[in-house]
């Protein structure tokens, strides 16, 4: 289900993202708006217009989808269309709960023979493979099982006896999964295993709804799958967009830092992102396949920073199941990806990439990983 939301007057659209994204730097983000008000009045009295803004919000991939777009004349709402049309496709094709999708195809002939998947479905589960070697098996695509049995997030959460628990971890094991490129096939080697890309599919198609609006002429967009962040260009003034994270503790939309960027992904995994509580205790949806309880890492939220949302999404994910200190160290590896971590007990560990660009709220000790300070915000 979708709808279009035809943003007319800047001003409002405006107010929209400072109530969003920056509680703690409203003011702020209002001198930056009375200022974007004013350069908009002035652009308007010069040559030929600005580019108009076409919003759309809709449900896919379990989660509140929003895409807005920048370009002149119509091309905005065609793009923003064209952008939905990406993801409704990579829902289809990659949501475990469609039974037509590849995956449910896959998982239902688990143990049997290979499964032809679309060029999409191949790529994704093929780099879910690769984070699966890169976390040392921690990242697993066949967590199925055990996402079933816990069924986080669905009316029929539940704790499941530490029977359940051992019979579906025998099941999971990301190195089961065979992909034939050449074949264009996916194959699980056990019955009963199970894909769930859950902790990379939106990412995915993320990506694939910027290169949709690209592709149509937009250089400004923002993207937001469930907190997925994937932002084209800059905003329409040229400033870089201002990406808020979510504060853990308080309520949705509430955030402690913000980082501007361009062109980037900005993708959290949390605890408080879908969970339920039983005896004093929550349970929430990211899985140590080793454990097949919850993970338990001292991390109450990873977001990490990269180009590609796939990469942001499944590294989120990854750093959430390593720990900070582990999931610091890969990070730190990799060029052109950075993460910002925050412990049980309020710590907030930063990749040193991040120095003089984020902006923390007060109230917070921040760490820049490998640097031996420590600051007050
Ligand atoms: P969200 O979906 O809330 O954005 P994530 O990207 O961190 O959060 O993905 C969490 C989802 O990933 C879970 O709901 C589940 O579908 C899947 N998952 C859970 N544990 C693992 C794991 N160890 N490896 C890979 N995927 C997992
Ligand atoms: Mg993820």
């Amino acid at each position: 289900m979708t709808w279009n939301v035809h943003i007319r007057y800047e001003g409002y659209e405006r107010r929209r993202e400072v109530g969003r994204h920056s509680r703690a730097l409203s003011r702020t983000a209002l001198c930056a708006f009375v200022l974007l008000a004013a350069f908009t009045v002035a652009g308007c009295q010069g040559s030929g217009g600005r580019p108009s803004a076409s919003v759309r919000i809709g449900f896919a991939l379990g989660t509140l989808v929003q895409v807005r777009a920048y370009a002149h004349g119509e091309q905005a709402d065609k793009a923003v269309r064209e952008a939905f049309a990406r993801i409704e496709e990579v829902e289809a094709l990659m949501s475990a709960n469609v039974p037509s999708s590849d995956i449910a195809a896959v998982n239902r002939k688990a143990g049997g023979l290979p499964t032809r998947v679309a060029g999409d479905t191949l790529y994704v589960v093929k780099r879910a493979r690769e984070y699966g070697d890169l976390s040392h098996g921690r990242f697993d695509a066949a967590i199925g099982p055990l996402v079933r049995l816990w069924g986080i997030g669905t009316d029929h959460a539940k704790l499941p006896s530490p029977e359940e628990i051992a019979a579906a971890r025998s099941l999971v094991d990301y190195r089961d999964v065979e992909v034939d490129e050449s074949a264009g096939t996916v194959r699980l080697r056990k019955a009963g295993m199970a894909l769930d890309l859950g902790a990379i599919a939106k990412g995915f198609a993320a990506d694939r709804a910027a290169e949709a609006l690209v592709n149509r002429g937009v250089r400004s967009a923002f993207i937001d799958l469930g907190g997925n962040i994937l932002v084209v260009g800059s905003r329409p003034d040229g400033s870089p967009w201002r990406v808020g994270i979510q504060d853990p503790w308080k309520e949705r939309g509430a955030t402690f830092a913000v980082v501007p960027v361009r062109n980037m992904a900005v993708v959290s995994s949390g605890t408080y992102e879908r969970f339920f509580e039983q005896g004093g205790k929550r349970y929430h949806h990211i899985i140590d396949p080793d454990t097949g309880y919850p993970a338990e890492t001292g991390i109450v939220s990873a977001t990490v920073l990269a180009r590609h949302a796939v990469d942001a999404d499944a590294l989120s994910t990854t750093v959430f199941l390593l720990g900070p200190s582990d999931g610091m160290k890969l990070i730190t590896r990799l060029a052109g990806v950075e993460a910002v971590v925050v412990t049980d007990d309020r710590q907030v560990i930063i990749s040193p990439g991040l120095r003089g660009v984020i902006e923390i709220s007060t109230g917070w000790t921040v760490r820049f990983y490998g640097l031996e300070d420590v600051q007050e915000s």
